[in-house]
C-alpha cells in the first residue's frame, strides 16, 4: 500500500478554499528530515484585503452577529467536536511540520486545543453584563460587545494550541477572525479553517491566510478594517504590532511574547526528585521552544549538588529522536537557522566561561533534520548571555545563591516576566516568594503554569495589553459600552 500525503495548502476565505491572488507558493519543510512536505499558497497584502473583507462582511451582515450567545455556543461546540474527531490527522500534521514528538501532539497539543475551544464555547452564554449604581433617576447598563474583526498572528511552537487560545475567546465573544499562521507551520491551521466551515460556522467567520510575516503579517497589522490583533511570538515582532497599530487605526493589540523564566529552588525544597523532573520537563519539553520554559535554574547552594545529580539521572528520559516514534520526547528544532542560533548561544556560553555539564552539540545529523542535544550549563553568572537572552532551545543555565533574598533578586534580574517557579516546603516563604517574583504566573512546587481557567501572559517584555485563557481572555476580545437612560 502506498501512503499519500496530500494536505490542504490553500487559503480559507469566506468559507471556501482558494488560491492566493498571485498564485505564488512557498515550501513548508519537515524539520526532522529537512525535506519539503508541501507547497503552500502564499498570502499577500491583497489576500489579506480579501480575508478582512470577508470577516467584515460576516461581522456586519452575516448571521453570526445576530445569533444569540447560546446559538454561538452550539456552533462552537460542534467545531470543537469536529477538531476532536480529526485529532489524529491534526496531531500528525503538527508533528510533521513542527518537528514535535507525536507523543506530545497526540496527548497534549490536540487534547488541549479541543479543551480550549470547548471551554470558551461554553463561556459564550455565561458572561453577564452589569448595571451601574447610578441612582434611581437612571437605568445605566454596562454591556460587553464584540470588537469586530480580530486578526491573530501565530507562532510555530504550538501552532494549534496558540491558534485555539485566540479562536476560542474571540469567536465566543462574537467577533470574526483572520488567522495568519507562522510560515513554518501552516498546514494544521489551514485544516482548522476548513473544519470551521464543515462545522457550520457561517462563511467569513474564520479565515486563514498563510504567508510570511513581512508581507501577510504586516498587512494584517496595518489594516484599517481590523479592530484588534492578538499576537504570539517574539518581543521584537510584538513591538512592530504596536507600531502598526499606531500607524493605522489604533487597533487593540494583545501581545504574548518571550520569556527568560526562573525556577528557584530554596534550601527547604522537599522533594528533590520532583525538582529534577520539573527542571527537565520545563526546559526539554518541545525541545525548549517554549515561551514559559524555566531556562534559568537557580539553586540554593545547600541543595545544588544533590539536585544536579538527580537531573543527570532524569535527563535519560529525554530521548532525542524521530518525532513520529512514540518513544521520542525531544523532537526537532523548527528550522536550520534556529538550530544555528541555538548552537551559537551554546558556543557563546562556553566562551563566556560557563561550564558545560551535558549535551552541547547537534545530533541525528544523518537524518537530514535539525536536532540539538539537551544541554546544561552550570556556574552561570548573572551577566552571561545564556542567563539573560532567550535561547528558545533545550539549553538550561544553572546558577546558585546563598540566601533566599538573593535567589529572588536573581530571578527578577530580567527584562521579561512571563512565568516563574519556586520550590519550597515552607508555606510562608512560598507566598512571600510568589508576591515578590515579577511574573504573570508563579507556580509553587511545580513547573506547570495553569490551566484553561487561569490567565496567561507576562510582565515587562513578555507581553502587552492582556492575557490568554480564562474569562480574562474572553473579556479582552470585547468592547465596553455604557448605555445611559435618563428616567426623569
Ligand atoms: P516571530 O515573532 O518570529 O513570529 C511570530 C509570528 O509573527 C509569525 O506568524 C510571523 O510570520 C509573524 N511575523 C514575523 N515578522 C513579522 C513582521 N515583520 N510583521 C508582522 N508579522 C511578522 O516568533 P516565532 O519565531 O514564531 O516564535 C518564537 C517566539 O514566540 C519566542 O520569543 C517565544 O518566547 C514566543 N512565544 C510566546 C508565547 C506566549 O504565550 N507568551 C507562546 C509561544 C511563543
Amino acid at each position: 500500500m502506498t501512503l499519500t500525503f496530500d494536505p490542504s495548502t490553500r487559503l480559507v476565505i469566506g468559507g471556501r478554499s482558494v488560491e492566493s491572488v498571485s498564485g505564488a507558493t512557498f515550501a513548508t519543510l519537515n524539520p526532522a528530515t529537512g525535506q519539503e512536505l508541501a507547497k503552500v499558497s502564499e498570502g499577500s497584502a491583497e489576500d489579506m484585503d480579501r480575508a478582512v473583507a470577508a470577516a467584515r462582511d460576516a461581522f456586519d451582515n452575516g448571521p453570526w452577529g445576530r445569533m444569540s450567545p447560546a446559538e454561538r455556543r452550539g456552533l462552537l461546540k460542534r467545531f470543537a467536536l469536529l477538531v476532536e474527531a480529526n485529532a489524529d490527522e491534526l496531531a500528525m500534521l503538527e508533528s510533521l511540520e513542527a518537528g514535535k514528538p507525536i507523543f506530545d501532539t497526540s496527548t497534549i497539543d490536540l487534547p488541549e486545543t479541543v479543551a480550549c475551544l470547548m471551554w470558551h464555547a461554553e463561556l459564550a452564554d455565561k458572561v453577564y453584563d452589569q448595571a451601574s449604581p447610578s441612582g434611581p433617576g437612571v437605568v445605566s447598563t454596562i454591556v460587553r460587545e464584540p470588537i469586530g474583526v480580530v486578526g491573530a498572528v501565530l507562532p510555530w511552537n504550538y501552532p494549534l494550541m496558540m491558534a485555539a487560545w485566540k479562536i476560542g475567546p474571540a469567536l465566543a465573544a462574537g467577533n470574526t477572525m483572520v488567522l495568519k499562521p507562522a510560515e513554518q507551520t501552516s498546514l494544521s491551521t489551514i485544516r482548522i479553517g476548513e473544519l470551521a466551515t464543515e462545522a457550520g460556522l457561517p462563511d467569513g467567520v474564520l479565515n486563514v491566510v498563510p504567508g510570511f510575516g513581512e508581507t501577510a503579517g504586516q498587512a494584517l497589522g496595518l489594516h484599517t478594517d481590523v479592530d484588534c490583533v492578538g499576537f504570539t511570538g517574539s518581543t521584537e515582532v510584538g513591538r512592530m504590532f504596536l507600531r502598526y497599530s499606531a500607524d493605522s487605526n489604533l487597533k487593540r493589540v494583545l501581545l504574548e511574547c518571550g520569556g527568560k523564566n526562573p525556577m528557584v529552588v530554596m534550601s527547604d525544597a522537599e522533594d528533590l526528585d520532583k525538582v529534577a523532573a520539573a527542571a527537565c520537563e520545563s526546559i526539554f519539553w518541545n525541545a525548549g521552544q517554549n515561551c514559559s520554559s524555566n531556562s534559568r535554574l537557580l539553586l540554593h547552594e545547600s541543595v545544588a549538588d544533590d539536585v544536579l545529580a538527580r537531573i543527570d539521572e532524569a535527563m535519560h528520559e529525554w530521548i532525542v529522536g524521530d518525532p513520529l516514534d512514540p518513544e521520542t520526547r525531544v523532537g526537532a528544532i523548527i528550522e536550520s537557522a534556529h538550530m544555528d542560533k541555538i548552537l551559537g548561544n551554546i558556543q557563546k556560553a562556553k566562551d563566556e566561561g560557563a561550564t558545560l555539564r551535558a549535551g552541547g552539540g547537534r545530533t541525528r545529523v544523518d537524518s537530514g533534520g535539525w536536532f540539538v542535544e539537551p544541554t546544561i550549563f552550570t556556574e552561570v553568572s548573572r551577566d552571561m548571555t545564556v542567563a539573560r537572552e532567550e535561547v528558545f532551545g533545550p539549553v538550561l543555565s544553572v546558577s546558585t545563591f546563598a540566601h533566599a533574598d538573593e535567589g529572588i533578586a536573581m530571578a527578577n534580574d530580567t527584562d521579561y516576566g512571563l512565568h516563574a517557579s519556586v520550590f519550597t516546603s515552607n508555606v510562608r516563604s512560598a507566598h512571600l516568594a510568589a508576591r515578590m517574583l515579577k511574573a504573570g504566573t508563579v507556580s509553587i512546587n511545580t513547573y506547570s503554569e495553569g490551566d484553561m481557567s487561569t490567565p496567561f501572559g507576562g510582565y515587562g517584555l513578555s507581553g502587552f495589553g492582556g492575557r490568554d485563557n480564562g474569562v480574562h481572555a474572553h473579556e479582552q476580545y470585547t468592547e465596553t459600552k455604557t448605555i445611559w437612560l435618563d428616567l426623569a
